[in-house]
């Protein structure tokens, strides 16, 4: 099954974008930041936050990161004259990480400026295992000026345990997730329940040194365990909240939400959607599968 799920897939990247686009839009507030407002003011309504997200990655010159870097610029503002309950999500390598370190930290920095003048906060997303590195030593640059900026863990990861009791020392402020990307053996847990074991670790970890965490998961398990832990360990509600995103197990949302928890919606946004959308579809094929039935009306 999973083996024909990877072959749907596969068939989905040879659609016209035009076709993807149709089950794309579930995960994608729409092309425009006028759109993504509209959203996060549904979402609002509802009591939920968001984080919002230009979609874009692995820009291939400075001229794409610093256009990339304005359109945040212009979401900061948004968020601000709309009174929206949201912040900022970049990815490092959309603000040039992969060109140039020192360039890229201007970047970002500006960007965590305006954010701490708009009282907002800036969270860098983590990408692929290339960049881990860079992307902490980012994130530790920019802490040494900045406290409304925060950094991402994959549980996935091996090293991942080892960095938060590293970064547990500068109060760092984290979203936790499973991790998305396709990453060798060597450096990464590939049993689910290992990777669901490492998450546990690494929120008791992270609640333990008192630090503010994103629980990112749409795992029904994790979350349940999360409760438990949280109230185990008796965690004011100020030190954590959920985090899942847009599209996704919309009814884990709302129970979380009524459960009187605070959770907060991933929202991309943009022209760039394809790379997310596919990323979106290799995670879970059998949304897929529905399509390709769909397109070909079998029941
Ligand atoms: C707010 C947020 C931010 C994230 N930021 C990053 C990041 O910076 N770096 C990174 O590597 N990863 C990031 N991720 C992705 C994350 O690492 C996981 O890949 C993703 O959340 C799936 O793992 P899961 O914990 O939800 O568990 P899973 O076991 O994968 O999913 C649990 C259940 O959720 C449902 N589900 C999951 N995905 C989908 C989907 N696409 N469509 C429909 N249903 C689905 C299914 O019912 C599935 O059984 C983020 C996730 C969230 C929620």
């Amino acid at each position: 099954m999973q083996f024909l799920n990877k072959l749907i897939v596969s068939f989905v990247k040879l659609l016209p974008n035009s076709i993807v686009w149709l089950f794309s839009k579930r995960y994608i507030a729409g092309e425009n930041l006028e759109d993504a407002v509209n959203l996060v003011k549904s979402l609002n309504e509802k009591g939920i936050c968001a984080t919002i997200d230009v979609l874009g990655e692995a820009i291939k010159n400075k001229d794409e990161a610093l256009e990339d870097k304005s359109k945040c610029l212009e979401v900061l503002e948004a968020i601000k004259n709309n009174n929206l309950i949201a912040n900022l999500s970049i990815k490092p390598t959309q603000m040039g990480l992969g060109l140039d370190e020192e360039f890229s930290y201007q970047q970002v920095s500006e960007l965590v400026e305006n954010a701490k003048e708009m009282n907002n906060f800036l969270r860098i997303d983590m990408e692929d295992s290339p960049q881990t590195d860079a992307t902490f030593r980012l994130y530790k640059r920019l802490r040494e000026k900045f406290n409304n900026v925060g950094v991402v863990i994959q549980s996935y990861l091996k090293r991942s345990y080892n960095d938060v009791v590293e970064l547990n020392k500068l109060n760092t402020n984290y979203r936790l997730c499973k991790g998305i990307y396709i990453e060798p053996a060597e450096i990464a847990y590939k049993d689910r329940q290992k990777v669901r074991e490492n998450y546990i670790k690494i929120l008791e970890e992270i609640l333990k040194a008192g630090n503010y965490v994103g629980i990112a998961t749409h795992d029904e398990y994790l979350i349940n365990e999360s409760y438990k832990l949280i109230k185990e360990m008796n965690i004011p509600k100020d030190k954590f909240e959920f985090q899942m995103l847009l599209g996704v197990r919309e009814d884990l949302r709302d129970k979380i939400n009524s459960d009187g928890y605070k959770i907060r919606i991933y929202v991309p946004f943009g022209k760039d959607w394809y790379k997310y959308s596919i990323r979106r579809l290799q995670e879970n094929p059998q949304i897929a599968g529905h399509i390709v039935k769909n397109l070909f009306g079998i029941k």
